[in-house]
């Protein structure tokens, strides 16, 4: 038996004892017990300081460093009672994921011994040593200093690794000079800017009250896969790319659909509950759980939250989805295509806009709710219109571009779906006084009523981008390993810049015309962007063709799908609403390009060394057993066999192509060719492969089949 099928016999011999049950667990007291939360704080802080940091928190008002103080005194007491020894400031860097670096509570003591102390100043700056983190230039090494700077709205959580608990504190990344260097402070900047532009609506409205906050909410759906971990050391391209560079597609994998919302098995539910476990002991509002299309394919969801928590809670989901399945033996894959054909993974962006308790996207009960639910719907529709090429560059990477698209995920067009109910609103709308809607119906804006609108989730075409489901738009192209950041600092921005022109026209309108100019001004919106409207089969290639016409744009892969970052109007756009500078925008597509053409290196690299080391010698090894096969039959009395030379030619035939392949390919890595060169010759490699996977006998290849890795865990 070859090694790859002594490794699978050992997953399946393998005892696991996953029916026994474990003790009641109490949700409610475990739920966020290690966090430095609202609860936590009341307890451990004095009452002047708990109200203090509370309205920093709630409202951003400034902390001065006398309560800073006592708030990191109290945190290091309630974090070392939690068994933590170090703290570390916890910051998301451009590398895509986190950046801590530890140090402990501990200080030498006059007199001998040791003790602790956590000072404010500590808490709310800290000084790494920023010239390891991608800057795009922004930073040069003479001022290698970067600040991380804390921010109270995230609250600081106990991380617990290897057994190890450290106090993780949440802060934004800037350089010296003060450009940001990170995904947190531009989303929070991102924030604040369509929070102000919501309250100028709701002045204009008239509903506008001193107490009530602007915000933004983000529900971020999470696909993943689940591989064997001693099937995935044998895959050197899955330990480095994240991918499978090879892999012939198994005969049965999605067709049957048999996949999602399946019963799950026993060692998968047992990996999900402890991921649960972990979600909520951080105060992570861990909600759904399934299998999801492809075989090995899995999806959480979590209750959605306001924005920057629920953004720092995602990136804290990818990680510890990675550390609970080391436990369990497994590993997760958050590629957006770790195996070719087969289902890719996403992160659907459920996000809304909301003022004091009430959902913007949410139409309400009465006329007026639901004039502003229809200002907010026409502004996002005229921000997307405006700006597909940017919420197509916040999608943009070496993974998602193998995945947007192909066949079940959502394209490379950038449109929006509404449903067939509010297609038809908008359709009375922009008929407007005209009565040529549909079925004849006109919607007047603060005389009639909004029917309630369908939130179920049967209708709801799976192939469009960019999705109303119901009281929030579910963004889809974002991909399964990306940060949440750049699609909502886009979103963001794109919106407020939208909401800015609407509510700057609707404050000049005389008050009792106001409908009846909203409505025109509504009409007027629609019939200039519909035409990001498709609510049509996005997977059909008839849409690109009708999306050309339409002039929406299509950029299919990343170093197109990112220009848009340094398109001038793009960057007057941010620049007018403080989001990024024009030198921080410019550094971001630096580093972005920089991270495909490397991890498009990466993977030529790896795939021309596996070809040439792994698959290789099985081939001539299968070719060398045909050749004394042959030779021995022709010594036999009975003669040669046609079957034995048929397939000697065809697999030698494989053999010279992949021999040149590599060739060609070695060269290619040598001058570090363009991306798109290196891409087009792994593609003819990976054919050559797959072709060989299917003719070379099973007990010769040397690496886990996508059967063998789709199914057996
Ligand atoms: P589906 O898979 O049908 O899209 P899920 O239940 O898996 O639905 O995910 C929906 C996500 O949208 C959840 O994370 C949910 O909390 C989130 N969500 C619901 N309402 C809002 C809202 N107003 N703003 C942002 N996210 C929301
Ligand atoms: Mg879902």
């Amino acid at each position: 038996m070859n090694s790859r099928k002594e490794v699978l016999a050992k997953i399946v011999e393998e005892k696991r004892d996953f029916d026994k049950m474990d003790a009641p667990y109490d949700v409610e007291t475990q739920y966020g017990i290690d966090t430095f939360g609202l609860k936590t704080m009341e307890a451990y802080l004095s009452k002047p300081i708990y109200k203090r940091l509370r309205s920093t928190i709630e409202r951003g008002v400034a902390l001065d460093e006398a309560v800073a103080d006592d708030v990191a005194h109290a945190m290091k007491i309630w974090a070392m009672s939690r068994g933590a020894t170090h703290f570390t400031h916890w910051f998301l860097p451009l590398t895509g994921s986190s950046a801590e670096k530890h140090d402990s509570f501990i200080e030498p003591a006059p007199f001998g011994g040791a003790i602790t102390r956590f000072s404010g100043k500590n808490l709310i700056l800290g000084e790494p040593d920023a010239s390891s983190f991608p800057s795009g230039g922004l930073r040069s090494t003479f001022e290698a200093r970067g600040y991380t700077a804390w921010d109270p709205a995230s609250p600081a959580f106990i991380k617990r690794v290897g057994g190890v608990a450290t106090l993780c504190i949440p802060t934004m990344f800037c350089s010296y000079t003060g450009e940001v260097l990170d995904k947190k402070t531009p989303l929070l900047r991102s924030m604040q800017v369509l929070g102000t532009q919501i309250n100028k609506l709701m002045k204009a409205f008239g509903v506008y009250e001193e107490n009530k906050r602007a915000s933004v909410t983000l529900g971020a759906e999470q696909e993943y896969f689940l591989v064997d971990k001693s099937l995935y050391i044998q895959r050197p391209d899955l330990m480095q790319t994240g991918r499978t560079l090879f892999g012939a597609p198994p005969q049965k994998h999605q067709q049957l659909d048999d996949h999602y919302f399946g019963a799950i098995k026993p060692r998968i539910l047992n990996f999900m509950h402890d991921v649960d476990l972990e979600l909520w002991r951080i105060g992570i509002p861990a909600k759904t759980r399934h299998n999801e299309v492809a075989p090995a394919q899995f999806e959480i969801a979590p209750v959605f939250e306001e924005m920057n928590l629920a953004n720092d809670h995602n990136v804290m989901v990818m990680e510890i989805l990675r550390t609970v399945a080391e436990r369990h033996g497994l590993v997760c894959l958050l590629h957006e295509k770790p195996f070719s054909r087969v289902n890719g993974s996403g992160k659907h962006n459920n996000w809304s806009p909301a003022y004091g308790d009430r959902n913007l996207l949410n139409p309400g009960t009465n006329p007026h709710e639901n004039a502003i639910f229809l200002t907010t719907l026409c502004a996002v529709i005229m921000a997307v219109d405006k700006h597909a090429d940017l919420l197509r560059a916040s999608t943009a990477g070496a993974g998602n571009d193998h995945r947007l698209g192909a066949s079940e995920a959502p394209p490379a067009i950038i449109s929006i779906y509404l449903g067939e109910q509010l297609a038809d609103i908008i359709e009375q709308l922009e008929a407007g006084m005209a009565k040529s809607s549909k079925n004849g119906k006109v919607l007047k804006i603060g005389v009639d009523t909004l029917p309630p609108l369908p939130t179920d989730a049967t209708d709801r075409n799976r192939t469009s981008p960019f999705a109303f489901t119901g009281n929030k738009f579910e963004f889809r192209a974002p991909g399964s390993s990306q940060s949440c950041s750049s699609p909502n600092i886009v979103l963001n921005t794109i919106v407020a810049e939208a909401i800015d022109e609407i509510a700057e026209k609707l404050a000049a309108f005389p008050k009792k015309d106001f409908h009846a100019e909203l409505q025109k001004l509504l009409q007027s919106i629609v019939k200039k962007h519909k035409r990001i409207i498709f609510n049509g089969d996005g997977y059909n290639d008839s849409w690109k063709k009708e999306a050309q016409k339409r002039g929406l744009p299509n950029l299919p892969d990343t170093p197109a799908a990112l220009k848009p970052y340094i398109d001038p109007k793009n960057i007057a756009l941010f620049e007018k609403y403080g989001v990024f500078t024009a030198s921080e925008l410019q550094s971001r597509y630096e580093v972005f390009i920089e991270e495909y053409s490397k991890k498009v290196h990466i993977e030529t690299a790896v795939a021309l060394n596996m070809s040439k080391t792994i698959i290789m010698p099985a081939a001539v090894e299968y070719l060398t057993r045909l050749a004394n096969a042959s030779k021995s039959l022709s010594d036999a009395k009975w003669g040669k066999n046609a079957e034995i030379e048929k397939r000697g030619k065809l697999v030698g035939a494989l053999v010279n192509d992949l021999g040149k392949t590599n060739d060609a390919l070695e060269k290619l890595v040598a001058a570090n060719a363009e991306p798109r060169e290196k891409l087009a010759m792994l593609g003819d490699l990976r054919t050559i492969v797959d072709k060989l996977e299917l003719e070379i006998d099973d007990d010769l290849w040397p690496l886990p089949k996508y059967s063998e890795m789709l199914f057996v865990y």
